[in-house]
């Protein structure tokens, strides 16, 4: 994990070098994100912003993260069955674990990532841009409470 506040500041600078105002909500929004903990929908970002600043909008909570997607400061990570769920602590693409029971979601350790990534180029030819990687599994608070 990046320290939260280096991804702050990271955060902040494009933000700012692309001209966009950082209101108080905003910047709540970027320290949710920046700390990354268990990979936030922007509900649950909404949820939490909304204690601090109740006049929030889900809509402004949504617009925030959008905007993040779009200038490569967060990663959305979309889901069929269930809402998307953002990380901000590393905006680029890696390898995710999730509880199928309580949805709670981790960054593993894959330490053979870019022999991965050289494999799959070498036995399709394909250039590779980008990948998804996803683990599902039961983590070990869900698996006592079995
Ligand atoms: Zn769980
Ligand atoms: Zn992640």
């Amino acid at each position: 994990m990046v320290e939260p506040q280096t991804r702050l500041d990271e955060m902040i600078t494009s933000l700012k070098e692309q001209g966009h105002r950082l209101t108080p909500q905003r910047m709540a929004v970027l320290k949710i994100l920046a700390a990354d903990e268990g990979h936030p929908s922007v509900e649950q970002i909404y949820e939490r912003v909304k204690v601090d600043f109740p006049m929030t909008s889900l809509a402004t909570i949504y617009k925030t993260v959008t905007l993040l997607k779009e200038i490569g400061e967060v990663l959305e990570l979309g889901f069929s069955d269930d809402s998307n769920r953002y990380d901000g602590n590393k905006p680029y693409p890696h390898p995710h674990l999730i509880c199928i029971k309580c949805k709670n979601i981790v960054d593993p350790q894959v330490a053979a990532l870019s022999e991965l990534h050289q494999e799959v180029a070498q036995s399709t030819n394909y250039r590779i841009l980008s990948h998804r990687l996803d683990f599902f599994g039961i983590c070990p608070q869900c698996q006592e409470e079995e």
